[in-house]
C-alpha cells in the first residue's frame, strides 16, 4: 500500500492517513509519523520538472506522499497557491551566487523572514482545510471541531507559527515566550498580529519554564478534552514535506547556470532539530541527484559528533544542558527529528527491510537515550548514514569572522544571519579540501534574515568603515514594525496555572 503513514516506535503495522497524522502531530507511543514508502520520482523527471514553478514543483511533490481521495487535485494546488502568495519573491525561495562554487539558497521571503515560513503558511492552510471539511459534515446542534495550538518560542518559531495561523477559520493560537528574552523585532512580530484567533503570553521566566508549561498543558487530559490542543513544532510531518520543494527547486535553478551539467551538487544546511535537512534526505531517497548532504552545527553538536562516532548522546560537557549560542534557532540538546531518519538506516540495515522490525529496534534505542543519555549506533547505520550525510561543527568566532568575510568580498555587500554563516563557513570548509575537484557545487541554505539578529550582525560589521545597519540590513517592513500598537498579555509568574486562566479566559468556553 503506498500513501500510508506509520509511528517511528511502532512494532505492530500500521496504516494512517495524511491527515491523522497532520492533525495529531506525535503519536502516541511517543514516535514520529512516517512514510515507510518513500515515492520515486517519476523517470522523465529530470526533464519535465526543469522549467516548474515553485508552486508547480511542489504540487508534483506533494501530490506523490498525499492520496488524491484524501486531498483532491484542485483543492491542493489551491492550497499550495494560497500559502506562497504571501512571499515577498515571485520564485519563493530565489537562488543567490555567492561565488564560482557557492550558491545560497534565500528561505526567508516569507512573512516572517525565517525559513520556517515556508512549511507554516502551507501547515496553517492545511489546518483549516481539514477542519473545514470535518464540520461542515457536522448536525448543527454539535459542537464545531476546533484546536488550540500552544507553543512555546525563543524567537523564531512563534512568529512563523503565528503568521502560519492568523486568521484560520477554528484555529486559536497561543504562543508562550520569555519576558524580555527575545529580540524586540521578534516581540514585535509576534505582538503587532491584529487576528482576534492570535494570543502571545509573555511569561516572567526562561524559555525552558514556557516549554515546561507547553509539555504539561499537553498532558492535561482535561484541558486537552476541551480545548483541543494542537502542536505545529518541527516534529509535524507536514513541515518536512513541505520543505522538500525547495531542494528541487534550487536544484533545477543551479543546474540551468551552469554550463557543466555534469556537476555535482551538495546542500550544506545549518541544522538544529534536524527538520530541514531531512527534507533534503527525502529528496535525495525520491532519487534527486544530490552528491551530499552535508549538517552544520553550532556548539550544540550532537549531530556533528554522531556522524564521526556514530554515538547519538548528550553533550558530557554541560551536563546535557543547553549552550546559548549565536545562532539560537539551532541550540538543542537532542535533534528530534534525527529519530526518523534513523528509522530508515535501522530499517534497511540491521531489521533487513522489516518496518515492524525497524519500529522495536528504534523504540529501545529512544528509551536507552531517555534513561542514559547515549545510544551507540550499530556500525552498518553509521556507515549507512555517512553514504550521503558529512558534517562540520562552526563555533561562535567563526560565525562573527565569516559574516564579515562575506561582507567584505562580496561585491554587493552581502550580509549573512549568523545561522546562514554556520553553512557558509562549512561550505568554506569543504571547498577548500576538494580543491582540486572543481565540479562540485553548492547550495548553503540561507535560513533567515540577518535584521533578525541584529545584535550579532552589528558585532560582526560594526567596526567596517561605511556600514549601517539601518541602511544596509533593515528591511522597511520590519522598521515599520516599531511603529505599530503592540498587545502584551503579561503573566507574572511562571505558573501553569495562570497560563490555563489566561487561555480559558481569552477563549470564553
Ligand atoms: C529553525 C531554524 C534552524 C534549524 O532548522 P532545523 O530544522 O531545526 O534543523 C536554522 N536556522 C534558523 C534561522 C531557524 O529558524
Amino acid at each position: 500500500m503506498s500513501k500510508v503513514y506509520r509511528s517511528s516506535r511502532s512494532a505492530e503495522a500500521q496504516a494512517l492517513s495524511f491527515e491523522d497524522v497532520v492533525m495529531t502531530g506525535l503519536a502516541k507511543d511517543g514516535g514520529l509519523f512516517l512514510p515507510s514508502e518513500i515515492p520515486q520520482l517519476p523517470s522523465t523527471f529530470l526533464k519535465d520538472w526543469a522549467n516548474a514553478s515553485f508552486q508547480e514543483l511542489a504540487f508534483n511533490i506533494l501530490r506523490l506522499y498525499i492520496d488524491s481521495k484524501e486531498i483532491p487535485d484542485e483543492d491542493l494546488k489551491d492550497l499550495i497557491a494560497r500559502s506562497y502568495s504571501t512571499f515577498r519573491s515571485e520564485e519563493v525561495t530565489p537562488l543567490k551566487k555567492i561565488d564560482d562554487d557557492l550558491y545560497l539558497l534565500e528561505l526567508f521571503h516569507g512573512p516572517t523572514y525565517a525559513f520556517k515560513d515556508v512549511a507554516l503558511q502551507f501547515v496553517g492552510n492545511l489546518f483549516e482545510y481539514f477542519l473545514i471539511r470535518r464540520n461542515a459534515k457536522k448536525p448543527a446542534d454539535e459542537p464545531r471541531d476546533v484546536i488550540t495550538v500552544v507553543g512555546a518560542t525563543s524567537g523564531d518559531t512563534g512568529s512563523a507559527a503565528i503568521y502560519g495561523l492568523r486568521g484560520k477559520k477554528d484555529v486559536s493560537v497561543f504562543i508562550l515566550y520569555p519576558t524580555g528574552r527575545i529580540s524586540p523585532i521578534q516581540e514585535e512580530q509576534m505582538t503587532t498580529v491584529e487576528d482576534a484567533n492570535v494570543h502571545t503570553l509573555s511569561v516572567k521566566g526562561t524559555f525552558d519554564d514556557c516549554q515546561d508549561i507547553v509539555k504539561q498543558i499537553f498532558g492535561d487530559v482535561e484541558f486537552n478534552e476541551k480545548y483541543h490542543v494542537g502542536a505545529v513544532n518541527s516534529i509535524n510531518w507536514a513541515r518536512i514535506l513541505a520543505q522538500q520543494t525547495y531542494y528541487f527547486y534550487s536544484y533545477f535553478q543551479l543546474q540551468k547556470t551552469l554550463k557543466d551539467t555534469t556537476s555535482k551538487i551538495r546542500f550544506v544546511v545549518p541544522s538544529g532539530n534536524f527538520g530541514d535537512i531531512l527534507a533534503g534526505y527525502y529528496a535525495y531517497r525520491m532519487g534527486l541527484p544530490v552528491d551530499k548532504l552535508i549538517i552544520a552545527t553550532n556548539e550544540n553538536d550532537i549531530l556533528d559528533r554522531f556522524m564521526k562516532s556514530g554515538r547519538y548522546e548528550k553533550s558530557t560537557e554541560a551536563e546535557g544542558a543547553v549552550k546559548a549560542t549565536y545562532s539560537p534557532a539551532m541550540d538543542i540538546v537532542i535533534s528530534s527529528n534525527f529519530e526518523r531518519l534513523l528509522w530508515y538506516l535501522i530499517r534497511d540495515t540491521v531489521a533487513k527491510g522489516n518496518d515492524e522490525e525497524a519500529g522495536k529496534v528504534l523504540n529501545s534505542w529512544m528509551q536507552q537515550l531517555k534513561t542514559t543519555g547515549s545510544v551507540v549506533a550499530d556500525e552498518a547505520v553509521a556507515q549507512a548514514a555517512r553514504t550521503i550525510f558529512a558534517s562540520e561543527r562552526v563555533d561562535n568566532e567563526e560565525t562573527v569572522s565569516t559574516i564579515k568575510q562575506v561582507y567584505s568580498t562580496h561585491p554587493e555587500k552581502y550580509v549573512l544571519d549568523p545561522h546562514t554563516s554556520v553553512g557558509v563557513t562549512t561550505s568554506y570548509r569543504f571547498i577548500s579540501k576538494d580543491a582540486k575537484e572543481d565540479n562540485i557545487k553548492y547550495i548553503s541554505l540561507s535560513t533567515a534574515h540577518p535584521a533578525k539578529f541584529s545584535e550579532v550582525v552589528n558585532k560582526a560589521l560594526d567596526t567596517i568603515d561605511g556600514y549601517s545597519f539601518e541602511k544596509d540590513v533593515l528591511p522597511a517592513e520590519l522598521k515599520a514594525l516599531s511603529t505599530k500598537e503592540k498587545r502584551i498579555n503579561l503573566i507574572d509568574e511562571a505558573s501553569l496555572e495562570k497560563v490555563k486562566d489566561a487561555i480559558k479566559k481569552e477563549l470564553k468556553y
